[in-house]
């Protein structure tokens, strides 16, 4: 498989765009380093055309998640050129703004207003600040990651495992301001004695409570219950963060199958089918906060993000996708451990079916999964630890990838039999979660 483009325009973003991308889950090094394809000329489906020309099934991340129909959608296409026709900004407000909101709300009988932005976490500092805003509390606890924003990096000033064990280790905090030290602490999913901890600890400054209301994990009986019931006891903001999890188990949050309501929930990614969207949603009580302090942008009132977002919504509720991509995800599973067993390899899974992972169990994991992403690239797929179901996906893609895959962990069985699994990588090993790049 030849990229030699790919590998040459990733070397001059490097030069010019500081880490290569903007996006670290889309960085070549997290892959397959200088042979990653890195670059697209044209997705359509499943299938990902890059700048070489090599077109693969994307059996991997399907724009870490954003595609949750697939790439090109037909629908949510014709609905963003319809948009742009008719013009995708203006001096007055789109009106799609009035539609999208009653359809989150009627998705969400919990919440009465909406307020939208851009990208999940820009929208998740929106939140925070409408949420500070409306308790006038500082101090914030989450869990888990919540994107690249101050209020969340502040969690690692002074400390910088605090992060650690949060999705993304080795996080610096540098640029955010010292006086944010002791504003955002961190507890781990489940850890309800975490959390009373921090709420004894903050003696009546905590304000916010981010979270999501799931994501590998499944919440212990009575967690979330109890975490609203914290929640509401103390006047703090319950903050779902839905902008990976939403519309992929259900027709809007996860938090629909769990039974417990947020003050707001966070949608981004799978929103919109990869254009650019994010909402919040939640209650009128919280919600006008946003009227107490600033918060406001140009770009927040194009059109295309939310003729996307109103088409995909649309479309996840009449197709019922929620259901196809459990039912892909359950396949890959089933097909993931049928393979390593006939294979004779040792392999982890894990994950909600729209959301699945796989890893190797050996002490060299990355460069097994290197040598699997290597392998699988030579025969049409991007494949990775991750992947992450689509409407695209058949379970034809699923038979066909696992005859793929069946081949791969038997050659790296193979490999790990003879010791020589480092030598068969024709690059470096694979690298994961934050770290500068120097060349
Ligand atoms: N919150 C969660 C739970 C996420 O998974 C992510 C991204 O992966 C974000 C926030 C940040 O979203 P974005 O990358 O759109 O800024």
């Amino acid at each position: 498989m030849k990229t030699e483009k790919g590998q040459a325009l990733y070397r001059r973003a490097k030069a010019l765009i500081p880490g290569g991308t903007q996006l670290l889950s889309k960085r070549p090094e997290m892959f397959l380093p200088e042979q990653w394809p890195s670059y697209y000329s044209k997705a359509r489906g499943v299938e990902v055309t890059d700048v070489d020309g090599n077109t693969y099934v994307d059996m991997s991340m399907m724009a870490i998640g954003a595609c949750v129909l697939g790439y090109a959608d037909p629908d949510v296409d014709a609905a963003v050129k319809a948009a742009i026709d008719a013009g995708s900004a203006s001096t007055l407000n789109a009106p799609e703004e009035v539609e999208l909101a009653e359809l989150l709300c009627e998705l969400h009988p919990w919440a009465q207003m909406v307020r939208y932005a851009r990208s999940g976490g820009e929208a998740m500092m929106m939140a925070v600040r409408i949420a500070r805003a409306h308790t006038r509390k500082d101090k914030i606890a989450f869990s888990g990651y919540h994107g690249w924003c101050d209020w969340y990096l502040a969690a690692n000033l002074g400390d910088e495992t605090a992060l650690d064990g949060q999705l993304m280790p080795g996080l610096d905090p540098a640029g955010v301001p010292p006086g944010l030290k002791g504003t955002a602490l961190p507890f781990h999913y489940n850890r309800l004695d975490q959390l009373k901890a921090i709420v004894d600890a903050t003696r009546g400054e905590l304000g916010v409570i981010v979270m999501e209301p799931r994501r590998g994990e499944a919440p212990a009986p009575g967690f979330l219950e109890a975490v609203r019931g914290i929640a509401t006891d103390i006047g703090a903001v319950l903050i779902f963060d839905e902008v990976t999890t939403g519309f992929r188990m259900t027709d809007g949050g996860i938090h629909k199958l769990l039974g417990v309501n947020p003050d707001i929930a966070v949608f981004a990614k799978s929103m919109a089918n990869g254009y650019a969207m994010a909402a919040l949603v939640g209650t009128s009580a919280v919600m006008d906060a946003a009227q107490s302090t600033f918060i406001s942008s140009t770009n927040w009132t194009e059109r295309v993000g939310l003729a996307a977002a109103i088409a995909t919504i649309r479309k996840c509720r009449r197709e019922r996708v929620a259901e196809h991509l459990i039912r892909i995800g359950e396949l890959m599973f089933a097909g993931w451990k049928k393979a390593a067993s006939a294979a004779g390899v040792a392999i982890h899974t894990e994950g909600l079916p729209c959301l699945t992972h796989l890893g190797f169990v050996h002490p060299d994991e990355l460069a097994l999964m290197t040598l699997f992403t290597q392998d699988m690239l030579e025969r049409g797929y991007l494949a990775f630890s991750q992947f992450k179901p689509s409407f695209a996906h058949q379970p034809a893609h699923v038979d066909a990838y696992m005859k793929a895959v069946a081949s791969s962990f038997a050659m790296i069985a193979d490999a790990v039999k003879a010791g020589d699994y480092a030598s068969r990588l024709k690059g470096p090993a694979a690298r994961r979660g934050f770290y500068r790049l120097t060349s």
